[in-house]
């Protein structure tokens, strides 16, 4: 038989999502760079892997290899009606077979030594233990959304009404007080299936062995502080943060806005995008649109067809569309072409954010979104659409301040045209606009710092390593 290698291995299971598999890639290189690990990434999937998931597999180092799992089928659900996280969720479930032949196979010629999923994927842990693999928990979020999910199993109990509709805020340990509508969208029903699903694994987080979090102590000290206490039954917390992607995996990809950046002066241009799948309704687009024109501003906005549906309507099928403009208001195009450039779908947006030239992101509040931007010191309009999206921005403009709010019309629930032109102008040459401007620069430079070799980003994950490599010796006496 072939003799595994001997470095330690990890399996890394993600969710389906860009979302969750770039914090994940970029863990990956740490721990192969940094300690000398090897990792397979298993990836569940319903056969439709997006490019832009592919593009980035294939970009990985060597010591990081992936297999995709034979894909599963939704044929039995209604495809109208199966909200996202319930496909995400089952996803994993229905892998999970063929995600112990998979580890059948990694045991046998690896040494492997944990397995790492993430919020949805605590599933996996049943398999990870028959192989006497150690379970780990990553969550691609905020520490105050792990907070959230450590702590929604006793506010299931403690609650029995909608959280929207209780009277006062929700409190969770080192956290702001937020009202319950700014819980995430999972949360919203109750009744509702990926509520279900969140909350069966929430239950299941505390089965972790350790939770790694894509955060940092500087950005979030109180929940940070809170999670690394010692409390009966949770598990110890490693905040690894930010691990965020800086180089793009497709280079020729998007090659014209960063030409069209070159031209564009110095701190000038807002980049406009909902991450990898967000969508807005057609009214909305309009608004934004205009809006745009009317605040006089530079902008690169990655653009992708309206749906009056969903928010996230195309965040599985990221990066797979070619839009047509048809959509946007008549003559906008021509009439912002000195100033604005428009991208269907996708945008190199490491690079983008990391150009001279971007001066501020109106974005969706993703979370990876909103850690590159911090890498590169660039301030935020904040724009949340769904997920944990909500929270991110009450932090984001309430706690750490390194952004703006535009204000929903109460009665239509669009943010209009003078709202959007007012706060875009805020951002770029008010006052306003470089009090947060500032703030950024400040968290860019703790960020660098718990990223450099004696920081506590750097010191959490060798803590970690250490553990898994005590392990492995443990495995082999
Ligand atoms: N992304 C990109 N180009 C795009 C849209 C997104 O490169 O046009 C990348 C972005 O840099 C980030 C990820 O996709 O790393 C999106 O993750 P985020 O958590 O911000 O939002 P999600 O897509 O999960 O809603």
């Amino acid at each position: 038989m072939e003799q595994p290698s001997t470095a330690p291995h990890i399996a890394i299971v993600p969710s389906p999502g860009m979302g969750h598999l770039i914090p994940f890639a970029e863990f990956a290189k740490r721990l192969v760079h940094r300690h000398t690990f090897s990792v397979t990434f298993v990836i569940p999937n319903d056969g439709s892997p997006s490019k832009a998931q592919t593009s980035l597999l294939d970009s990985l180092p060597p010591s990081i290899t992936y297999v995709l799992l034979p894909p599963v089928s939704f044929d039995d659900l209604p495809a109208e009606t199966t909200r996202i996280e319930t496909i995400i969720a089952l996803t994993l479930v229905r892998s999970l077979p063929s995600l112990r032949d998979e580890m059948r196979r990694m045991v046998e010629s690896t040494r492997l030594v944990a397995l790492v999923a993430d919020l949805f994927g605590t599933d996996t842990f049943d398999v990870a233990k028959e192989f006497n693999v150690s379970p780990f928990l990553f969550i691609p979020n905020t520490a105050m959304c792990l907070s959230l999910l450590l702590h929604l199993p006793t506010l299931d109990e403690a609650v029995s009404c909608e959280y929207r509709d209780l009277p006062e805020p929700v409190k969770l340990p080192g956290c702001i007080p937020l009202h319950g509508r700014d819980l995430p969208t999972p949360v919203q029903d109750r009744r509702s299936d990926p509520y279900k699903w969140i909350l069966h694994n929430a239950r299941r987080h505390r089965m972790a062995e350790g939770i790694l979090l894509n955060s940092f102590e500087e950005l979030e000290p109180r929940a940070i502080e809170y999670l690394k206490g010692e409390e009966p039954g949770k598990p110890p917390v490693y905040p690894v943060g930010p691990l965020v992607n800086m180089e793009q995996s497709s280079k020729s990809d998007g090659s014209e806005c960063l030409k069209w950046l070159d031209e564009q002066p110095k701190c000038s241009v807002l980049y406009v995008s909902f991450g990898s799948g967000g969508t807005l309704s057609y009214d909305q687009m309009q608004e934004l649109a205009l809006g745009l024109e009317m605040s006089e501003q530079r902008f690169l906005w990655v653009v992708r067809t309206p749906n009056d549906k969903a928010a996230d309507a195309a965040y599985l099928t990221a990066h797979s569309q070619n839009e047509p403009y048809e959509f946007l208001p008549e003559g906008f195009l021509e009439r912002t072409k000195d100033r604005g450039l428009v991208l269907p779908s996708w945008a190199p947006q490491a690079q983008v954010l990391a150009h001279s030239s971007t001066g501020g992101f109106l974005t969706h509040c993703g979370w990876n979104s909103t850690l590159e931007s911090m890498l590169n010191g660039v301030p935020l309009i904040v724009w949340p659409l769904f997920a944990e999206q909500r929270m991110n921005a009450l932090m984001l403009t309430q706690d750490v301040k390194v952004a703006l709010r535009p204000r929903a019309d109460a009665e239509s629930g669009l943010v209009g045209r003078d709202e959007v032109a007012r706060v875009v102008k805020g951002l770029m040459e008010g006052e306003e606009g470089s009090w947060v401007r500032n703030r950024m620069i400040e968290l860019k430079d703790a960020a660098a710092k718990v990223l450099g070799d004696d920081g506590s980003s750097t010191r959490a994950l060798s803590e970690l390593a250490l553990k898994w490599k005590a392990k492995l010796v443990n495995q082999l006496h």
